[in-house]
Parts: C-alpha cells; structure tokens; sequence
C-alpha cells in the first residue's frame, strides 16, 4: 500500500465519520506525507487546520489509520514546507484489508438527503412521531431516550430518522450513526473472524466497540431483525447501556410494538420502555391526497395530475406511502411513454391496472399469513413461532412457512426469523414437503386454496 492509497481509504472512511462541512474545511486538501517508525505525518496547505486537526481529530486520525493499516500510529500535522520530499514514504504494512471490509468500517451517517423534516408531510397519524423526532433532533440525548418508533412499513420511519440525521449534521458537530440491525448483525460478526484471524496486537473488538460507542446519537432501523442471534443481542445490550449511561441519545425503529419483539430478550424490552414509545399509523385519505400532492411538488416531476387521479390513487394503491410514490412513477413514465401530456382519469386507471393488482400481492405480510393460518386452525399465531411441535401446530407451521415463500416477497432467512428465529433450511423443507404433498392430498389442497382466498381479500 502506498500513502496515496492508504490515504484515500482514510478519507473515505473519516467522510462518512464527521459532517461534510467539517471534512471539506479541514481535511479536503489533507495528503499523508509518511508513515513510518510509529509516526504518521500528515500535511495540510493551512496553519489552523494544524492545530484544529491535532485538537479536535487527533483520536479519530488515529483510530481509523489503525484500522486501516493495523498499526497504532502518533499523529502529526504539518505544513508541506515543513516535511522533505525524500522522507516521503510508507513502511511496509502487512495487514491487507478488503474493500469490503472498508465498507464495513464507514458510519452509515451519509444520510439520504431526500429525507428531511420539511418534506414530510404531517397529519394526526403521524404528528406524534414527527413532533417527537425534531424534539430529539433539536436536543438529542436530554429529552425523550431512548426514542422508540414503531409502525407498518412504508410508514416514514426512515425518513424521520434520516431527517434527524441530516438535521443534526446541517445543525450540530454530533457524531451521529445510522445503522440497521441486520448491519450490525453483519458488523459483529466479521469483526469476530477478524479478531480470531489477527496475528498483530490489534484488538478489532475494541474498534468495534469504539465504533458504536464513541457517538452522541446511534439509530438503529429494523430493530425486529435483530432476531434470536445472542452474542449480537448481548452486544446491543452492552452498547445500548453505555450510551444511554453516558447520555447519548438512542432512536430504535421497528415494524412493531416493544411487546410484540418476541425474539429480544426482556430485559432489552424493558430499557426500551425507559424512554418515549411513539407510533406511526397509516395515512387517512386526506393526508394521503397531501402526500401525493407534496411528492408531485418536490419531486419537481414534470406532470400535472388531476384532482381525479389523485383520488384515485389515494384510494386504490393501499396505505404504503412507498406505494403511493410508485403509482406517481407509473404515471411519470406512461405519460412520457405514450406521449400523453395531461392525462385523464381512465388513462390513469389504464397505467395503474397492473399496479393496482399487484399490491394485492406485495401486500401480503408475513405476519398477516401467520394470523391467517392460525386463526384457520383454531391456534394462537405465537404457537407458530413456539418451538411446540405437536402435529396439528406442527403441520400448520409448514403450511403458513409454505404461504410465505409463495406469497410474499420475503427471502426464506426472513421468514425462518419471523418463526422464532427458525433456520432457513427448515423453511425449504416446509416448502418443500408441503408442495409435494398438496399433489395427492386433496384435503390438503382444498385448504391451500381456501387459505390462500383468505390472503388474498
Ligand atoms: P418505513 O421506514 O416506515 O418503512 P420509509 O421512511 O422508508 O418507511 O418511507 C417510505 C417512503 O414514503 C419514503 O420515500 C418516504 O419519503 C415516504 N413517506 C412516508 N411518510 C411520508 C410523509 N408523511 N411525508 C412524505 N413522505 C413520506
Ligand atoms: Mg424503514
């Protein structure tokens, strides 16, 4: 590696670290001169940018050169007037790291700029989750902590928390990190192979800690797929209690109500209900109609839809705001298509036909099945998740899993989690068993009919 190289992976890294504002004013035009007997030399064009790194970046500089080289480093800043060109060189570094696991290693605080307060549109089923999330935006870690976000997908989640993301950058020198579970799930566990594999002194589970615990806001998205996985669970629990010790604030999102994440342990339900739990519901007609209008107008599309149409859609494309943006997409590329420069209310209903269907299917949940099949069966849907394996929870199991796999859109490792963290193996084989029973079992097939007219209505 050379110090070209090793030093656009830094920058890389720091970029998603500290705010644009901060990255562009004092490390733009940083270069790395050498690295070598212990030292780091980094050169800047500016004097202040001098002290204001070693003040104020020194720990940062550091950690990320470690992780990058495994080496731990002291940091120096210089002017390029300062430094000889001869000396201009990189010791031989031997830890070779993936682009992968650079990716690893960013905060994932590049926020999407789309998402922000004043672009999301507020009615009384989301007024409480809006006014909350600005509440901790304007002051994260002294008000509501942690702050718990729950409801359907499609709902705003996200955008809310990517708006109290882009907020705090625009607004504030807050480390903020935005992560979802299933990331760090992912996270852990390669820093656990990197710890076992490494030879040098590098302790990458201290990295790793420092990584999640060296921050002022930490947001975790999803939070229902943290699933079963205990070291990962134990390891939220441990961040989770140093931060909120600390004073940090912390902002869960997650498709459910604290009580109905049966795979997380009681005693992290418990410090979720320490702080303020707020739900999103879904969009009556009238904010729906908003919403439409508001992505017509920000959007800057370059269609006119009428009143009618926009109806149309508030009513017919479900309560999914990602949904309602599909249909206006639809709409953008056939009227472009078709050349059709103000579209009429049967063009409109022509666009969206399939679309319109479609949602039957892509609505189809996992739980939703779950509570289908088992009221069929006279069972509590819990009983599908237990690990009871009575025959008539048992076979009902398998044809729910069956359900899913064939009706929804959800990969087969979801949908094992969804039933009380089973294996995805096990949902091939409920497949499987299932589909080639329903050949000569007609009972059986009678009911995967019924079952499925019941999904679908
Ligand atoms: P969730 O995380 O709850 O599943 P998202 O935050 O990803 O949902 O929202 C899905 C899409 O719907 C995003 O593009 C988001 O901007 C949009 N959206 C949801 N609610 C609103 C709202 N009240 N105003 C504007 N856009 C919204
Ligand atoms: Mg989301």
């Amino acid at each position: 590696m050379d110090v070209i190289k090793i030093w656009n992976d830094f920058l890389d890294i720091l970029s998603t670290r500290i705010s644009s504002i901060s990255f562009s004013t004092w490390f733009k035009e940083s270069t790395l001169h050498s690295l070598k007997d212990g030292i780091a030399k980094i050169t800047v064009p500016y004097e202040p940018s001098k002290i204001h790194i070693t003040e104020n970046y020194y720990d940062l500089v550091e950690e990320i050169l470690l992780y990058i080289t495994g080496k731990q480093y002291e940091i120096e800043v210089y002017l390029p007037s300062e430094v000889t060109s001869e000396d201009n060189s990189v010791e031989e570094i031997t830890n070779k790291i993936s682009e992968n696991t650079i990716e690893d290693y960013k905060y994932y605080s590049n926020f999407n700029q789309k998402y922000r307060f004043d672009n999301f549109v507020v009615g009384d089923s989301n007024r409480f989750a809006y006014s909350s999330a600005l509440a901790v935006a304007e002051r994260p870690g002294k008000l509501y902590n942690p702050l718990f976000i729950y409801g359907k997908s499609g709902l705003g989640k996200t955008h809310l928390m990517h708006a109290i993301g882009n907020f705090l950058l625009e607004n504030s020198d807050k480390k903020v990190l935005y992560i979802t579970s299933e990331q760090f799930i992912n996270d852990f566990i390669n820093i656990n192979k990197k710890e076992d594999k490494s030879k040098d002194n590098v302790s990458y589970i201290d990295v790793f800690k420092r990584k999640y615990r060296d921050v002022d806001v930490l947001m975790i998205d999803d939070i229902q797929f943290l699933g079963p996985a205990t070291k990962s669970q134990q390891e939220f629990t441990n961040t989770f209690n140093t931060l909120y010790d600390n004073e940090k604030q912390i902002i869960i999102c997650s498709d459910r109500s604290v009580d109905d994440l049966k795979l997380l342990e009681d005693r992290l339900k418990t410090r979720f209900n320490w702080g303020l739990k707020v739900d999103i519901n879904p969009p009556n007609f009238d904010l729906k109609v908003q919403i439409i209008k508001n992505k017509i107008e920000v959007g800057d599309l370059a269609i006119d839809l009428s009143d009618d149409i926009i109806n149309f859609i508030a009513s017919n494309c479900g309560n999914d705001v990602r949904n309602l943006e599909g249909a206006i997409t639809r709409l953008v590329a056939y009227s472009a298509i078709m050349n059709i420069k103000s579209l009429t209310i049967n063009d409109a209903m022509d666009a969206l036909s399939d679309y319109t269907n479609n949602l039957i299917y892509s609505q189809n949940t996992i739980t939703k099945i779950q509570n289908i099949v088992a009221n069929y069966f006279k069972l509590h849907p819990d009983d599908l998740k237990s690990k009871k394996r009575s025959k008539p929870i048992a076979n009902a199991r398998q044809i729910a899993m069956y359900l899913c796999r064939t009706m929804t859109e959800e990969t087969q490792q979801r949908i094992g989690l969804e039933f009380g963290g089973r294996d995805h193996s096990t949902v091939i084989h409920s497949y499987e068993k299932v589909n080639n029973d329903i050949i000569n079992n007609k009972e059986l097939d009678k009911i995967i009919t019924e079952l499925k007219q019941l999904i679908c209505e």
